[in-house]
């Protein structure tokens, strides 16, 4: 079975979905293809920070006037493992939404724009064809579903499809780390994001929605070995290296049913815009956690790369414009941003290994660049 598309956008994170939006707003015969079914938790800190907010009101999702009510945050908090903190305040508002609802609600506008949204859809391979098609092979409903597209955009997160992955990237020797969350009733938050340093790596607490505080962490597979196999199991061991964190976790609950990992998870050292197609997201750069800024690069990428999608597919551009076009521009947009981000994430994990005396006062410096040198420029696309 071939089914000819215009379309396919293959994941459906927040990348995918808000493309999924525009293009099929643009008059796109769009496809969303996404291998898990929706909703679901998503190893993320959920921390949105406001240039986030900003684009998805392009969007058209206003989340700070929903019914969900997200909760709002303006203070960012450092603290050390051996108890030290430093606070700061954000550049402007940010929300604290869970993924299970804000993945579920650009789904809604995706579907009201009239993408298609299949689930439990696989991507197993992404072939470009002569005469300027694609062939997009899914796993679906117990057997192989091909789909033809004009274009392909690749939203599918860290982890690429299983005909893609390169043995060269599997055998790479850098440090591979694990990411996971849980959500937590019972742990009150004021209005902050705080990030506790433990052995291994760090853990964000902040809140969400109906009064849930959300408990994410990226620690290097190898400090997580023996500490056993659950989530809540591995956050209670980092927590062993930070006895603030220990009493924060301990004053709450884990909620049953949103504990989620994902490893491995490799940090990007390029951009990389293209394969025969675009990639966006994750897809395209995966960027140290700690900067609260994966979900505003995810929408940033979307925008940019639905903008040259949209002209080739309108026949305004050539393929080699459109591939090009965006690769130029996604590699301006974000390799600064990543390198300064590269050095902070090395600099977090030097630092609170060695604790050594005087590190404390490193930390001011470092907390005003995460909060404010990593964050997109404000007077971005979302103004445009
Ligand atoms: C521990 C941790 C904490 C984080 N904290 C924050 C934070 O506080 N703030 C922030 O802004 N960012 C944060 N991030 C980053 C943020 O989660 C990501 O940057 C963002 O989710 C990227 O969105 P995406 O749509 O590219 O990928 P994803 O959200 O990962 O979506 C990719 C989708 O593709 C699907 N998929 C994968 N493979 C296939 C396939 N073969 N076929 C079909 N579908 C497929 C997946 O099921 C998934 O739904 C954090 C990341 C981690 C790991």
């Amino acid at each position: 079975m071939l089914k000819p598309v215009d379309v396919i956008v293959a994941g459906a994170g927040i990348a995918g979905s808000s493309s999924a939006i525009q293009l099929a707003r643009l008059g796109h015969r769009t496809v969303l293809l996404d291998r898990q079914e929706f909703p679901r938790h998503k190893p993320c800190g959920e921390f949105m920070s406001p240039e986030t907010r900003e684009m998805l009101e392009v969007l058209g999702l206003d989340l700070p006037s929903h019914k969900l009510a997200p909760v709002s945050m303006d203070k960012a908090m450092i603290i050390l493992p051996h108890g030290g903190e430093i606070s700061a305040p954000l550049p402007g508002p940010a929300i604290g939404i869970s993924r299970y609802e804000l993945d579920r609600l650009l789904h809604l506008e995706a579907q009201s724009a009239g993408a298609e949204i299949v689930t439990k859809a696989a991507v197993t391979g992404i072939r470009k064809l002569d005469g300027g098609l694609y062939e997009v092979e899914a796993r679906q409903d117990g057997g192989k579903v091909r789909y033809q597209a004009r274009a392909v955009i690749g939203a599918y997160g860290t982890k690429k499809p299983r005909d893609l992955a390169s043995a060269d990237e599997e055998a790479k020797k850098d440090t591979v780390y694990i990411g996971l969350k849980s959500h937590y009733s019972g742990i009150r938050t004021q209005n902050q994001v705080e990030l506790y340093f433990c052995s291994g790596g760090y853990v964000g607490i902040s809140a969400v929605e109906a009064g849930k505080a959300n408990v994410a962490a990226l620690l290097t597979l190898d400090s997580v070995q023996g500490n056993g196999k659950s989530v809540t199991e591995i956050l209670q061991a980092a927590a062993r290296s930070n006895p603030r964190l220990a009493t924060r976790l301990a004053s709450g609950t884990p909620i049953a049913g949103s504990q989620v990992s994902m490893a491995p998870v490799r940090l990007s050292e390029v951009p990389q815009p293209w394969s025969d197609f675009p990639h966006i997201g994750d897809a395209m750069l995966m960027i140290p956690p700690l900067c609260g800024d994966g979900m505003s690069i995810a929408l940033r990428s979307s925008l940019l790369c639905c903008a040259w999608s949209d002209k080739y597919l309108k026949g305004a551009l050539s393929y080699d414009q459109w591939q090009s076009g965006y690769s130029k521009e996604a590699a301006a947009e974000f390799s600064r941003l990543l390198k300064r981000a590269g050095m902070i994430q090395k600099l977090a994990f030097a630092r609170t290994n060695r604790l050594y005396p005087g590190l404390a006062r490193m930390f001011p410096g470092l907390a005003r660049y995460v909060v404010k040198a990593t964050r997109l420029s404000e007077t971005g696309m979302a103004r445009q």
